[in-house]
């Protein structure tokens, strides 16, 4: 987007390298130094901001991409205290107005004396792998733009003139009788002008754009998805909206849409995924590996020995989701392990007790005797039964999640 005032600040193009900025500063810092020239502080200090933006070469991209105004949402990242308050002393003259959030450019009207036009919102779906490594997607996009052949004006210089249908106003004004002595005055667009209280004769029509003053345009926006961007975050290109007459355009604002990933769940800059090992491999150690999202394969193992328990999560440091604007610095991959345990009847009587032996003894229960003792079975739970109690089902089955002692793993599960 082209944002240039800072460049413009300085004197030079948008593509000036750091040599040429640094150069022009030193030039102008000089000349507007408040020593030699007392009246132009106010210059010297613009000088200043647009040096100290344009020779940081964070600031300058986030400048570049998304203009002042997101200097000072980024403000806080960079700008050290009062960076925004110099901003709003600096600009705020300039641009007529303080720079509000998405719906406050109308600041920005101040300044053309003009209003500005909707932002459009464009979804974007990208995989997570996409925001793990990063990708550039290009996004065919059609608007109108003002009409280059006649300016924007329709037609021959002059030669529109006011709407007598509706005498420049834009509005139709009709009257109903609704019965005796009643009637409803009603206001319509003017369907002469459109609205516009202005019309132009069809000889003198601008041929490209038929006196709309605009056509319609295809455009290519690249949208650059950055490592580390998040499900939802919105990516504005100023003034790409649709282009109209004695308008501000709007702003086209990408909103990331994150598909779901079949192995990993994202929360921050975490990654979760859930890996299911036998009973064998719980107790006596396993090694398999992991699909990442940059296509390496993580080899992860643990010893015999080590027994995992079901529900356990264990951290795998700095292979999580590189952090926004700063993608060397990594999250953590956790993973959730879950057992399944053997199927019923898996081994005969005298294999068991081999493998009693190898197990930590039972612990002592206590057996009372007499008539109160009573003997009772325990059979499968009927799913047919409980059709009218799925709840209580649900219910019994964390209970016996939460008597094993793994509840806050329980909870990782549910992320
Ligand atoms: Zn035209
Ligand atoms: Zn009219």
């Amino acid at each position: 987007m082209a944002e240039t005032t800072l460049y413009e600040v300085l004197g030079v193009s948008k593509t000036a390298s750091d040599g040429e900025i640094k150069k022009s500063y030193y030039k102008l810092a000089k000349e507007f130094h408040p020593d030699k020239n007392p009246q132009a502080e106010d210059k010297f200090k613009e000088i200043s901001f647009a040096y100290e933006v344009l020779s940081n070469p964070e600031k300058r991209e986030t400048y570049d991409r998304f203009g002042l105004q997101g200097l000072k949402e980024g403000g806080g990242a960079g700008g050290g205290p009062g960076f925004s308050d110099m901003f709003g002393d600096l600009f705020g003259g300039m641009f007529g107005g303080p720079f509000g959030g998405m719906g406050g450019m109308g600041g920005m009207g101040g300044r053309r004396g003009r209003r500005k036009g909707e932002d459009t919102l464009h979804p974007l779906r990208v995989t997570l792998e996409d925001l793990y490594n990063g990708k550039t997607s290009k996004l065919q996009l059609s608007k109108t733009v003002i009409c280059t052949k006649c300016n924007g004006s329709g037609g021959k210089e002059g030669a529109m003139h006011r709407c007598r249908t509706c005498n420049g106003r834009g509005v139709k004004v009709t009257l109903r009788q609704l019965g005796p002595g009643m009637v409803q005055q009603m206001q319509s667009v003017c369907p002469d002008c459109h609205g516009e209280g202005e019309v132009i004769n069809e000889k003198d029509k601008c041929k490209d754009c038929k006196g709309k003053k605009v056509v319609n345009q295809t455009k290519i926006l690249e949208v650059n998805v950055d490592k580390g961007m998040r499900d939802n975050q919105k990516i504005t290109f100023r003034w790409e909206g649709d282009q109209l007459p004695d308008m501000e355009p709007g702003d086209v604002i990408i909103v990331l849409k994150q598909q779901e990933h079949e192995l990993y769940t994202r929360d921050g800059d975490n990654l979760y995924c859930t890996y299911n090992l036998s009973l064998t491999e719980a107790l006596c150690g396993f090694q398999f590996t992991l699909k990442h999202l940059d296509g390496r394969d993580l080899l992860v193992k643990s010893p015999p020995g080590d027994v995992i328990h079901p529900g356990a999560v264990k951290c795998i440091k700095g292979e999580g989701m590189p952090t926004y604007k700063s993608p060397f610095d990594k999250g953590e991959l956790l993973v959730k392990f879950d057992i399944t345990f053997p199927p019923q009847n898996f081994a005969p009587e005298h294999k068991l007790q081999k493998l009693e032996k190898l197990l930590p003894p039972r612990p002592k229960v206590e057996i009372p005797t007499g008539e109160d003792v009573e003997e009772v079975s325990l059979v499968e739970l009927d799913d047919t039964r409980g059709s009218g109690h799925h709840g209580g089902n649900e219910a019994y089955n964390e209970d016996s999640d939460d008597e094993g002692g793994h509840g806050p793993r329980v909870q990782c599960a549910h992320q």
